[in-house]
């Protein structure tokens, strides 16, 4: 892209300078400049896969279940061909902690680039942008636009650029639900005004909405004010993390000049603010490194182009180190800090990965009958009653043969357990025992279901058998 700056730039960004005297950013709206580079076509490619995978996975099945699903109503998630269930919570924990153990370490060797490559924030607040453009042009013109007087062309523009907001809006919110309500149903639902699930309406209503705010409106201001990682992200941070920053040593002193060699007394920044007007928060990054910082790398882009145009080396504003931009050396990368992330990063994807292994297919519950503590029946026989839950997590029908294990012969009321596909199914179970069997007033018990397809598939529970104790005078 052909990068023009004139001296109305320069003007125009000295009225937006910040103003940060009671702790607040007070700042007009900021007009963000178009950049491409080397740094942008990586964002481009990383944002453009993530929103494809965005808005693709609640749609695409395998082997008939949903790729991602995380249906509340049955209780039943399903992440990339596996099922999980309510009773796999540690596993949900491990996941959490193995996210938070590599942003972590992320953070620590490459800084934020999360928020500037990965980020929903900025991947959104981008396409919201690139709807302007496309609808009021490039940053003159919109700063034009906004300083013209209503007209019938003003409104034409803003309208378009609200509604294509809205739909966008709208079209995330659908397909957020979609993660959390059958997608297909949803949508046959909603656009033949059938819809019937209020939270779903609901939900719909307030990430359309949300969505809006955030990417339309509110854009750099939830980096800097709303999102807690921009605050504490500086304790994961350490003087060998990447960070994007501008060499003070080579750009230092600046000053205005359209060729290097005009003014050589000058350092290399030649004072253009093509690097403020491109960045979305609106920072000066010359200032040193500041939280309001997400990492997007447009002003490494900005800088460079300039830095081309004047003939001078790329990497005024770059990627490195804070040791780095001091020393003027390059650093090592890892810190004992980072490696100690990296370790505590593999051990629990270890942990994870071990633990989804052993994970059982089926699981078994018993629970004993607490409104009596033993019947006799007609025959003299003691009977005790159980609720069973047999979960089967496979993705194929089965029949469990149930047993039990116990120190006195057991007669089962019923023996044969059929469950379908990631069926939770719930048995009234009647045991009986001869009286003179029982020894004591309590005896343990153990229920073992065994499927009648796979016998290596067991599920055990505990219970105790309760009645009168036999006297054996
Ligand atoms: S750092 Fe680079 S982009 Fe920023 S004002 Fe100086 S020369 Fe221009
Ligand atoms: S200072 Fe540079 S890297 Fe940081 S947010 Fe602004 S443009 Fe992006």
């Amino acid at each position: 892209m052909k990068t023009t700056i004139t001296l109305i730039d320069v003007q125009e960004q000295q009225s937006e300078t910040p103003d940060q005297s009671n702790g607040y950013l007070q700042r007009g709206k900021i007009y963000v400049r178009r950049m491409t580079g080397f740094f942008q076509r990586i964002r481009s490619v990383s944002l453009s896969l993530l929103m494809a995978m965005y808005f693709s996975f609640a749609w695409i099945r395998i082997e008939g279940n949903p790729l991602v699903l995380f249906d509340l109503e049955v209780q039943k998630f399903y992440l990339f061909g596996a099922i999980f269930w309510p009773q796999d919570f540690t596993l949900l924990a491990f996941a959490l902690i193995i996210c938070a153990f590599g942003l972590f370490f992320i953070t620590g060797l490459l800084g934020r680039i999360w928020c500037g490559y990965s980020c929903p924030q900025t991947a959104w607040s981008l396409m919201f942008i690139w709807l302007e453009e496309f609808f009021e042009g490039s940053r003159h013109q919109r700063i034009k636009l906004d300083q013209e007087r209503n007209s019938l062309r003003k409104w034409l523009k803003k309208s378009g650029k609200h509604i294509s907001w809205l739909i966008l809006a709208f079209a995330t919110a659908v397909t957020f639900v979609g993660y959390f309500y059958p997608i297909r149903s949803l949508t046959a639902d909603l656009f033949s005004l059938s819809l019937s699930s209020g939270w779903a309406i609901f939900w719909i209503a307030f990430f359309t909405l949300a969505t809006y705010l955030n990417a339309g409106w509110l854009r750099e201001k939830v980096c800097i004010y709303m999102c807690p990682y921009a605050r504490f992200q500086s304790v994961m941070f350490n003087e060998n993390t990447m960070i994007v920053g501008y060499d003070q040593q080579r750009g230092e002193p600046r000053g205005h000049r359209s060729k290097q060699s005009e003014k050589p007394n000058l350092g290399d920044c030649i004072e253009c603010q093509m690097c403020v007007q491109v960045c979305p928060t609106g920072i000066d990054i010359r200032d040193g490194l500041q939280y309001e910082c997400i990492g997007c790398a447009l002003c490494i882009d900005a800088c460079d182009s300039i830095m081309t145009k004047i003939n001078s080396p790329k990497g005024l504003i770059r990627y490195a180190s804070e040791k780095e931009f001091t020393t003027g050396k390059p650093q090592r990368t890892f810190n004992i800090g980072t490696i100690g992330y990296g370790a505590a990063l593999i051990m629990a994807i270890s942990i994870f990965i071990s633990v989804m292994a052993q994970r059982p297919q089926a699981e078994l519950s018993a629970l004993r009958d607490r409104g009596s503590l033993y019947v006799e029946n007609g025959l003299g026989q003691i009977e005790n009653f159980y609720t069973l839950k047999l979960v089967n997590k496979r993705e194929t029908k089965d029949t469990f043969r149930l047993s039990v294990r116990s120190s006195f012969p057991v007669k089962v009321s019923q023996e044969n357990l059929p469950i379908g596909a990631g069926e939770v199914i719930t048995y009234t179970i009647i045991l009986e025992v001869a009286p003179e069997q029982l020894l004591e007033a309590s005896s343990p018990i153990e229920f073992i279901s065994q499927s009648l397809t796979d016998p290596n598939l067991r599920a055990v529970a505990q219970s105790k058998f309760l009645g009168p104790v036999h006297s054996t005078d």
